[in-house]
């Protein structure tokens, strides 16, 4: 069974009432008072904070990207700076950044044409895939898999910049510090004819229309 909580009943199922339980005795331990009055829903509201964090769990990411359309040109396609947040699963602590797609259509299977998503889609599928226990090296080669997979382009490249707050916040406690990791499949992966340069170009330059 996997925790749910019912809005319209304002009730938690069986593991809900569990992830409630841990909730309260991480407050006994940390030497808190669970019954004080400021922490009486704390519990209820960190198992719902939980559940809504770790929503990208019980979806597909992917399915976002199987409504496709076809474009005459294989041009290269980069949709930037697409904000994400998303909980490390060391330390089940935020993270947040942005992440970049660029990718190169590739044809369809008739032959005419290019296939492509909706901008909107890669978007969603980040927010899914960040909605789940992670690492960021992880999270961005899923990203990389579901398009090259879902979209079969000439070449993926996913591009994220992060801050961790189990860094910030407790070990080294080095704020500012930002995590960036990248994933590339297809030409991207030899630089053919410098596709990746352009991406990484256009990706981190032009910030002006
Ligand atoms: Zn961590």
């Amino acid at each position: 069974m996997v925790a749910s909580w019912n809005p319209e009943t304002e009730t938690g199922n069986e593991d809900f009432e569990k992830m409630k339980s841990a909730v309260k005795v991480i407050l006994e331990c940390i030497g808190e008072d669970p019954e004080r009055e400021g922490l009486l829903d704390t519990p209820k509201r960190v198992a719902k904070a939980y559940l809504e964090m770790t929503s990208g769990l019980s979806v597909d990411p992917k399915r976002h990207l199987r409504k496709q359309f076809t474009t005459l040109s294989d041009s290269m396609v980069v949709v930037r700076d697409i904000p994400f947040k998303s909980m490390c699963e060391h330390h089940l602590l935020p993270f947040r950044g942005v992440a970049s797609v660029a990718y190169i259509p590739g044809p369809t299977d008739e032959g005419e044409g290019y296939r492509i998503a909706g901008l909107s889609k890669f978007a969603r599928a980040v927010s899914e895939y960040a909605a789940r226990p992670q690492v960021q090296e992880n999270l961005t080669s899923q990203v990389a898999e579901a398009v090259q997979e879902e979209l079969l382009p000439q070449g993926c490249l996913v591009i994220m910049e992060a801050t961790h707050m189990c860094m910030e916040l407790r070990g080294v406690q080095s704020s500012g510090s930002a995590t960036v990791t990248s994933a590339v499949t297809g030409i991207f992966s030899e630089n053919k004819d410098g596709v990746k340069d352009e991406a990484l170009k256009l990706i981190r330059d032009v910030r002006q229309f």
